[in-house]
């Protein structure tokens, strides 16, 4: 380094130290400006800040690696919370980008599931267990490709959460399940006045063809 650059480099630093509160108050007065500014440096050096952080990198890795390791709770929870933020602030942008970029996005799912496969089940374990009422609708819809239903999952939801004891036999019930009173194999209907909630056990002893309630209704 020249004289010149380290007499220059001295005096800065110096100017800076002397006008540290002037300073401050200035660039809390020019944000933008200064967002802008360092925007527009970023985009002017790119190659040498690439090659800057390369160096560093690898000038750094063993510390760095040390430094991961020593720190990756605090990493991943950084992570997290980033991405979080990050997602809910991009929604459309990220929305926009999947839609785009259709392939690339089912590679990618198909890889992630592949890698999180125990972490998916446990997940998915756990949702059915607690939107049970909700997968349940879905399936009986799908079965049935229903066109008419005027059962939604939140009438469901509230009927599933509501009825506690089974009406077939008036206990309380431990496992719950939807039942159609008229099955849906002899024609019965996925709607709400076929529908109720009684324990598994008594679903599972039911006639599959409900001949139980259909004598039952005749007498
Ligand atoms: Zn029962």
């Amino acid at each position: 380094m020249t004289d010149r650059k380290e007499y220059m480099k001295e005096y800065l630093k110096g100017y800076r130290e002397k006008n540290k509160e002037y300073l401050k108050e200035y660039y809390e007065n020019n944000k933008d400006k200064k967002k802008q500014y360092h925007k527009e440096y970023r985009e002017k050096n790119k190659d040498k800040l690439k090659k800057q952080q390369e160096e560093y990198h690898k000038n750094n890795k063993e510390y760095r690696k040390e430094y991961y390791k020593s720190n990756i709770d605090k990493i991943k929870e950084y992570h997290k919370e980033y991405s979080k933020v990050y997602r809910r602030k991009n929604k459309n942008k990220i929305k926009e980008y999947c839609k785009n970029n259709k392939d690339k996005k089912s590679k990618y799912d198909k890889e992630y599931r592949k890698i999180n496969k125990d972490k998916i089940k446990k997940y998915s374990n756990e949702y059915s267990k607690t939107h049970r009422h909700i997968i349940l609708n879905n399936i009986h819809k799908r079965r049935l490709r229903i066109k008419f239903t005027d059962i939604d999952s939140k009438w469901l939801k509230k009927l599933y959460e509501d009825t506690n004891t089974c009406e077939v036999c008036n206990r309380k019930m431990k496992d719950k399940s939807i039942d159609h009173i008229l099955p849906l194999n002899v024609g019965g209907l996925h709607i709400k006045s076929n529908v109720r909630i009684i324990c598994l056990k008594c679903n599972q002893q039911r006639p599959k063809n409900g001949s139980d309630i259909i004598q039952f209704r005749l007498l």
